[in-house]
């Protein structure tokens, strides 16, 4: 089943199903592994707003939310560089962070991070995937929690745009031509 937009064309790829059965496998799994402590929650935005709130929903050990605006991208293509454009507006010293992040492509944005958060003396750090593209790159980059691997098609929904647009979609679709 395609789904002509004006824009874009879309073939769905991750159902509402799929998403929400993975979203209660990762909350499981964290917060079997984070047992007894408390987490600091942090979302790379704007991509992760999604899987966030659902995940979050599913983490049954008490934690705190915030948000780091990171950028790499204009359209499909990479632009080279990563940009905090949003801080936090919390100090992790000493706390136990879970960065979620949208999806991991050439892993630059997640490495800028760590590297970023490993400075400002976290108790622990890990990284926590909704969509990862393990073709793209190369697999020193770390990530301790992938929801789905795909290829290296372009996609779109649950968070993920195309020029601002799709974040809505419920599910993730590939897009075939734009
Ligand atoms: P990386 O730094 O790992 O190469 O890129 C990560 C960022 O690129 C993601 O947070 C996301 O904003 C963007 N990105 C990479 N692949 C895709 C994709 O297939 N669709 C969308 N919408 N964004 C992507």
């Amino acid at each position: 089943m395609t789904q002509e937009t004006s824009q874009l064309e879309l073939f769905p790829l991750l159902t509402e199903e799929q998403i929400a059965k993975k979203v209660q496998e990762l909350g499981k799994r964290i917060s079997e592994d984070y047992r007894g402590k408390e987490l600091l929650v942090v979302g790379v935005l704007k991509g992760s707003f999604m899987f966030l709130s659902d995940l979050v929903r599913a983490i049954k050990v008490p934690l705190a939310i915030n948000f780091i605006g990171a950028s790499s991208y204009v359209g499909t293509k990479s632009s080279g560089y990563i940009r905090i454009n949003h801080d936090l507006t919390t100090n992790i010293k000493d706390r136990h962070v879970l960065l979620v992040e949208d999806i991991v492509d050439t892993g630059e944005t997640i490495d800028y991070l760590c590297d970023v958060f490993t400075l400002r003396g976290p108790a622990s750090l890990k990284v926590c995937a909704f969509l990862s593209k393990p073709e793209v790159r190369d697999m020193s980059h770390r990530v301790d929690y992938v929801g789905f691997e795909i290829g290296k098609e372009f996609v779109v929904g649950y968070g993920l745009d195309f020029n601002e647009k799709y974040r809505e979609l419920p599910y993730v679709a590939k897009v075939l031509k734009h």
